[in-house]
Order: structure tokens, then sequence, then C-alpha cells
């Protein structure tokens, strides 16, 4: 689908091939409420709530679209009975927090019109905060329990970790992770929790982080080598755990990275979709971000579903695995990369999923 322009509200509704965009204009705030709803072929639509400030209320709308189409992706590659979509409030500047409170309010009793055809949780910019007063308005919010609000990242972590053993275990043909050099980028929510799996098991621990603190938590309490951030790009290890930002693996970084496998957390990890290419040139297997990071949206996905117990809900993150597994045996029997094989795997479960039951 070629790219609208990012300024046209009307192009960008007009050039979208997913179900449904919701918008709704909220006056009191001045903010834009955008619910996109990629594809309901699987279930109905889950995925989380954004809140930031957009340069105009079209790139607002995009964010949301081009989220929910990845949301598609990763419940299909889990093979939920869930579809995608995505929320996005579009603020024109920074709020206080009785106008935040009353934003929240209206678009929860949006979600709750919806009737459960969207269902959603914590993203960039939303607190646990604002999921528990969201719980208050719809009963769609995903990972809250009386007042408890569940926190995606250990869960995100525990299939990381997962999908690692399951690389590594192709890749470097090795059972266990001891010995394994593993850096790190990032100790934030997913980061840390991963980190200290990956010590527990007997990795080679490497960090790297802007925070000084979170760096000095990863030292003292793990025993972590520290990379400065600067240098993650030639630091030698064999698996590179991306779990900051987006966009790091490009055609700068790519030519210097000295790993086997680039397995993290960070949505989004490919500049562009030639780095795909560019990865398996140099021979480094990059297990596609949406499958390896999939594992907070599953456990709010069992969530929904009454599984609540935290260590029930840890133990199902081994699916992960299972599914890295399961991708990167299908890449090696194509010849083709990983995150081809992940799309084929996807777009399988969605042809089911369009395919009326006789
Ligand atoms: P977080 O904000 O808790 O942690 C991110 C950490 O990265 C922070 O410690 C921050 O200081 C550090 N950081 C920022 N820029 C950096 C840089 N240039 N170099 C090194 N460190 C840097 O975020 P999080 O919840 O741990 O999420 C991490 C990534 O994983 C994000 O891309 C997020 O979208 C993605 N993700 C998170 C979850 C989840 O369950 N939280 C699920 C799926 C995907």
């Amino acid at each position: 689908m070629p790219e609208p322009a990012s300024h046209d509200l009307e192009s960008v509704l007009r050039g979208w091939d997913g179900e449904a965009s919701i918008v709704r204009f909220d006056h009191e705030t001045g903010a834009w409420i955008f619910i996109a709803l990629h594809s309901t072929a699987l279930g109905p639509a889950l995925g989380g709530t954004r809140m930031r400030v957009y340069p105009t209320p079209a790139e607002g709308l995009r964010d949301a679209q081009r989220l929910g189409e990845s949301m598609t992706l990763k419940w299909a590659t889990l093979e939920q009975p869930v579809g995608g979509g995505k929320a996005v409030l579009a603020l024109p500047g920074p709020l206080d927090a009785e106008a935040r409170r009353g934003l929240l309010r209206r678009y929860g009793g949006l979600v709750e019109s919806l009737r459960g055809a969207f269902g959603t949780g914590e993203d960039l910019g939303t607190t646990p905060e604002d999921m528990a007063l969201l719980a208050t308005v719809t009963r769609y919010v995903h990972g809250v329990e009386g007042g408890h609000v569940t926190d995606p990242g250990p869960f995100t972590a525990r299939g990381v970790r997962r999908g690692i053993e399951a690389a590594v275990r192709a890749v470097l043909g090795r059972d266990d992770l001891r010995g394994v050099s593993v850096l790190v980028q990032g100790v934030g929510d997913v980061g840390y929790p991963l980190a200290s799996e990956l010590a527990e098991l007997g990795a080679r621990l490497l960090v790297s982080d802007v925070d000084a603190g979170r760096i000095e938590r990863a030292v003292s309490t793990l025993g972590a080598t520290v990379v400065p951030p600067d240098e993650v790009w030639d630091a030698a290890c064999d698996v590179f755990a991306p779990c900051a930002i987006g966009s790091v693996l490009s055609a700068a970084t790519i030519p210097r990275l000295a790993c086997r496998i680039v397995a993290g957390s960070a949505n989004a990890q490919l500049e562009t979709p030639e780095d795909d290419a560019r990865l398996r040139e140099r021979g480094i297997v990059y297990v596609p971000d949406y499958v390896v990071n999939a594992g907070g949206a599953y456990a709010f996905a069992l969530h929904g579903r009454g599984e609540h117990d935290p260590e029930t809900l840890l133990a199902h993150m081994d699916y992960v695995g299972e599914i890295v597994d399961a991708v990167l045996a299908e890449a090696a029997a194509e010849g083709s990369s990983p995150l081809a094989a992940a799309a084929r795997r996807a777009e399988r479960t969605l042809a089911r999923g369009r395919t009326p039951a006789s």
C-alpha cells in the first residue's frame, strides 16, 4: 500500500485496507481518539492504547493503523482467536492530570460502546493507573483484576528468553545458555527481568542503557558487564537483544554488528524492510520482533480468558519459544529469512480465519 500523505486525515482514512478506523474528536481536550480495527478475521481485536503528542492528527491515525496491522500479524503468528487493532489518543499538547482523566473516561466510554469488538491494555504513554481508571468505565480492559494491574514486562521478558533459547539451539547448536554471551540493550521493564533470567541461566551478560541508575542496578545485582550506548553495534556477542528503542537495525548499524543472532523485545527494530536482507547477507539470524516480543500481549489475551495466576501465565510463555522454533525451522527449510517465514505463518492462519466455516 503506498504511504498516504501524512498531513491529510482523509487520505490516511482512504488509503488503509483495515476493517475500520474509528475517529472521535474530544472537544474538552482537543485530543483525537483513533481506534484502528485492522482485522477481526480471527476474533475481536485486542491491542494497546498509545497516548502521545503528534505533529498532526493524521500522523496519530496512521500510527494507530500501522500498529493495528502489526497486532494482526502478532495474533496470527501466535495462532490466537484474536484480531488486530490499536488505539491512539493523539494529544494536541501535554494535558494536566484532571484533563487526562476526563479524556480517558470518555475514551473508555467509546471502547465500552463497541461491546467487545476492541479490547485494550497499556502501551507507550499510558500507565497502569490509566488502565485501572479505564477499567472503571469499560469491561474491555485486559490485565486489570480487582484494582490490580498486571505489568506485561516480565511476561514479555520470559517470551524473549524462550525465543533466545530457541535461536541459540537452532543457530549455535547449544541446548543451554551457559557461557553464551548476550548483550541486552535497555534494562528497563523488559530488559531487566530478561537480564536476570539470562544471568541465572549462566549466560555471559553484557548490558547497555542510557540511564545510569538502571546500569548500576544490572551491574550490582547481576554482575553484568557494561557496554556504552554508542558501542553496542561493535560489541562481540552471540546474541544481541534490543530491548530499548526501535530502528536499531539499519544500513548504518548492520555492517558493524558482531553477533550471530538478534532477538529482543523492542518494537520495529528494522529501520527499513531492506534491513532484513542486509542481516541475511551478514549471516545474522534476525528473530522477528513481533514474534519474540509477543509474550506480554499473549499474557493479556490469556488474562482476558480468565487466567490470572502469574506463575501459570509465565509458564504459558514457553509457547513463544515454540513459535520461534517453528519459524526458524520453516525459514531454514524454505531458504528464506525468519521474517518471511513468520509472515507466511501469519498469512496461513489469517486465511483459515477468513474462510467461512461450512
Ligand atoms: P522501558 O522504558 O521500561 O525500558 C527501556 C530502557 O531502554 C530504559 O531503561 C531506557 O533508559 C533504555 N534506553 C533508551 N534509549 C536507549 C539507548 N539508546 N540505548 C540503551 N538504552 C536505552 O521500556 P520496556 O517496557 O522495557 O520496553 C522496551 C522495548 O520493548 C520497547 O521498544 C517496547 O515498545 C518493547 N515492548 C515492550 C513490551 C512490554 O511488555 N513492556 C512488550 C512488547 C514490546
